[in-house]
């Protein structure tokens, strides 16, 4: 007896819950992300796996670098399934790099180590309400030098891929924030990523910047889109003075590029 009424109260639950496929926007394409606003109470899954859904009904999902050629969207036990575009990413040589920045020693090793401990932190979901902008805009002028995603070989060795887009530009050049957020992390000096700043965008998107020179803000500071935050320098390993944006969505790499011409919300 107990179970039917627990089975009729899944059924009337069931029956409030919409059933009109979401309006879903954004870039289903490798290093894209994609957004849309439901309800608390729905239920969403892309590609198995449960989606957050923010307090104000918001959910964001990021591809990735390298996806398969179609997503599963689940929403309240109705599917659809979506293709992703793939893109050919380039193979990036670079010579020239200290030979430590490419194959560090044992002392440089924990150092990498407790750098990228801070920025794993940093990653973690901070604010649950949106902070960004609904488009975002380039965190500095200068030549495209690097794009997202490339094979990178450096010294000859294989490393990551570009997670980010890398904007050259005379050192000193100002950097602007791309949308509006809080800065989560501002650290000197770190091994790989120099003068480093993460603003958190809210619901789990942030954006990091490095190799700065100076630095203008301070760790809790909101910044609004197009606030100055630093300027442009080649701390960190780097062969010339440039910016290096990345966006991430948690851990999952976003290519910046996708955000500059889509609207969020
Ligand atoms: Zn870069």
């Amino acid at each position: 007896m107990r179970y039917l009424i627990f089975l009729n109260i899944l059924f009337f639950f069931e029956i409030v819950k919409s059933k009109v496929f979401p309006d879903i926007s954004g870039c289903f394409c490798e290093g894209g992300i994609i957004t849309g606003k439901i309800s608390t109470d729905d239920s969403l899954k892309i590609d198995d796996k449960k989606v957050k859904i923010f307090e104000d009904g918001r959910f964001i999902f990021a591809f990735g670098r390298k996806f398969k050629k179609n997503v599963d969207i689940v929403f309240n036990g109705l599917s659809r399934e979506f293709n992703i575009l793939d893109k050919e990413y380039r193979i990036e040589r670079i010579k020239g790099l200290p030979r430590n920045k490419v194959e560090p020693s044992k002392e440089e090793l924990d150092k990498i180590f407790s750098d990228q401990k801070k920025i794993k932190e940093s990653k973690k979901v901070g604010s649950k309400k949106k902070l960004f902008s609904e488009k975002f805009i380039l965190p500095a002028k200068g030549r495209l030098s690097g794009v997202y995603g490339s094979q990178r070989i450096l010294n000859a060795k294989p490393r990551r891929p570009h997670n980010g887009i890398d904007i050259a530009a005379k050192e000193g050049t100002k950097i602007i924030a791309p949308s509006t957020g809080r800065v989560k992390l501002v650290a000197k000096n770190m091994f790989f990523t120099g003068n480093t700043i993460i603003i958190d965008h809210g619901l789990g998107l942030l954006s990091i910047f490095a190799h700065l020179k100076d630095i203008y803000v301070n760790e809790k500071d909101l910044v609004s889109q197009g606030d100055k935050i630093g300027t442009i320098g080649m701390t960190g390993r780097a062969t010339g003075p440039h910016l290096h944006w990345g966006v991430y969505l948690e851990n999952t790499s976003v290519d910046p590029e996708v955000l500059l011409n889509f609207k969020l919300f």
